[in-house]
């Protein structure tokens, strides 16, 4: 079912210090404190948005922005008691919010449970002790751990976002946060790879010449092996990049860094790319992939996908097809077929026709990578 969000920003409510890259008043473009008057202002709002987008599904209020658990209790109380209306009339199905792993305690908990809180999103960044450290996020890797189990233990579902490419974190220590992250088994996953963005503690090293962000490249790359990591074991990855808030976009607020308000079309097209690459160069014999037909005159490539992938294949500016093109040295075309689902492609080059599920693609890339570079970019 889908899942409507409605966000109440908090920017840095309970937060016990600056962690170096953040800058939630521009990431959320809210300053507001708030109480009851102006959270049910904020929520009919978009509830009157919602009827006119005809807005159907799973109705959630998010508490954004800062660290909810470690707000005193009596403020969590306000702020959760304010929305409790919502909840009994039916009109909204759930509460989620975003927090801290070290200010996740039983007292706490009693309470998100009491005010029906389903989901709480960790902002973990990394499970490597040392980047924790240099951001200055004051808790561990242990602290993750734990907190993470009690959330579970207590029936909460448990989002956690990472953000690769911070000071001290490698391509290596990044993939140790997934494979720690994977253990951990959270519902969902939010990728954000670091920006630097102005007033921050991050900005300061940059301008400093200490620090140097990811490029878009890399950060694409790495965003990449990540993802395919979680879907591979089955985890969900429902946001990757920063959304481009209009606080965010004004002049001189992101300094530099892997920013693209597009950045998941810019990593599922690079693995759109390898999977059309992979079939073609024939890498994928060893995939249960089930041929349809076989005969014909062997002239051209067509790659027949759900309309909703189109874009992704094609590639921005018909990236793709460019250099699939150049690569092979001969035409290839993609087109969408209705019949297909998400995840699900075929390729037909005249000769042979076969069905391809993205899945299996994708953990034959994990088999292969150690061996012959079955990814770009390597
Ligand atoms: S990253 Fe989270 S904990 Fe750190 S300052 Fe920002 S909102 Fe607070």
């Amino acid at each position: 079912m889908k899942q409507y969000i409605i966000p109440i920003f908090i920017p840095y409510s309970g937060c016990p210090h600056r962690c170096i890259f953040c800058n939630q008043k521009k990431i959320t473009g809210e300053n507001a404190y708030l109480n009851t008057e102006t959270i049910k202002k904020i929520i009919d709002n978009w509830l009157s948005l919602s009827a006119q987008l005809s807005a159907i599904g799973n109705r959630q209020i998010a508490f954004y922005g800062g660290s909810f658990t470690a707000l005193p209790l009596e403020r969590q109380e306000l702020l959760l008691s304010s929305v409790l209306p919502y909840l009994n009339d039916g009109v909204i199905d759930s509460i989620r919010l975003s927090t801290r792993p070290d200010s996740i305690t039983i007292e706490n908990l009693a309470i998100l449970k009491k005010y029906r809180v389903k989901t709480v999103e960790l902002g973990v960044q990394s499970m490597d002790d040392s980047v924790l450290s240099l951001s200055e996020r004051g808790h561990s890797a242990d602290d993750i751990r734990s907190s993470c189990k009690l959330l579970k233990s207590h029936g909460f579902e448990v989002g956690i976002q990472i953000m690769p490419g911070l000071p001290g974190d490698t391509f290596e220590s990044s993939l140790y946060t997934a494979y720690e992250v994977m253990k951990l088994k959270p519902d969902f996953v939010r990728i954000y790879p670091a920006v630097v963005i102005k007033n921050t503690g991050l900005a300061d090293l940059y301008l400093s010449g200490s620090f140097k962000p990811l490029s878009l490249g890399d950060a694409v790359r790495l965003a990449k092996y990540l993802l395919i990591r979680f879907e591979v074991n089955n985890i969900p990855v429902i946001r990757i990049g920063l959304q481009p808030a209009s606080s965010l976009m004004e002049k001189d607020v992101i300094l530099d860094g892997p920013f693209h308000p597009a950045f998941r079309q810019l990593v599922e097209s690079e693995i759109a790319y390898d999977m059309m690459k992979h079939i073609i160069k024939g890498q994928g014999a060893s995939l249960p992939l089930q041929v349809v037909s076989r005969g014909g005159k062997g002239q051209g490539t067509t790659f027949f996908i759900s309309h909703r992938e189109l874009s992704n294949f094609i590639g921005q500016k018909r990236s793709n097809i460019k250099k699939i093109e150049s690569e092979f040295d001969f035409k290839v075309d993609i087109k969408s077929d209705s019949n297909l689902k998400s995840g699900e492609a075929i390729f037909d080059n005249s000769l042979k026709k076969i069905y391809i599920k993205r899945k299996e693609v994708l953990k034959e890339f994990l088999s292969l990578r150690a061996t012959n570079n079955a990814i770009t970019g390597n």
